[in-house]
C-alpha cells in the first residue's frame, strides 16, 4: 500500500493505494456517455514514461478543483485538456488532472514529478 503526498507541504493527496492494472484498454468506449473509470478504486498505474501515475477520479480526497475555470472545461465534467485541473487542497500546488467527459477517459492522472510516494511501494 502507498499513499501520494504533495511535494510541497507534504499533505496526503490519495487514500491507500496500490498497483493495479487498467480495467480496460486506453481507448474509450463507443457512445457520447461518460465512460467507466479506467482504474478501479484503491489501485494506480504508472504511465509509459513514469510522468504520471493513473487512478480512479475518487481515490483523490487531497485535492480540491483548479480555481481557474478556464482548466475545468468540459460539459458533464472536466475534459481535462487545458492543463492541471485538481491542486492540492492545502496549498494548491497543481497535482493532477482529471477527466472524465463525455468524450473523454474516466481518470485522474497525478503528475508524478509533484509527489512523494510513502511508504515506497515499488
Ligand atoms: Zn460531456
Ligand atoms: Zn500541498
Amino acid at each position: 500500500m502507498a499513499i501520494f503526498h504533495c511535494a510541497n507541504c507534504q499533505q496526503p493527496l490519495t487514500g491507500e493505494v496500490q498497483p493495479g492494472e487498467s480495467l480496460r484498454g486506453p481507448e474509450r468506449p463507443p457512445g457520447n456517455e461518460i465512460a467507466s473509470p479506467r482504474m478501479a478504486l484503491g489501485t494506480f498505474k504508472v504511465n509509459f514514461d513514469a510522468s504520471l501515475l493513473i487512478l480512479h477520479p475518487d481515490d483523490l480526497p487531497g485535492t480540491a478543483l483548479h480555481s481557474d475555470p478556464r482548466r475545468l472545461t468540459g460539459c458533464c465534467g472536466p475534459a481535462g485538456q487545458d492543463g492541471p485541473n485538481l491542486v492540492c487542497s492545502g496549498c494548491d500546488a497543481e497535482v493532477a488532472t482529471k477527466e472524465c467527459d463525455c468524450w473523454t477517459d474516466n481518470l485522474v492522472a497525478l503528475i508524478a514529478a509533484t509527489v512523494v510516494e510513502e511508504p515506497k511501494a515499488l
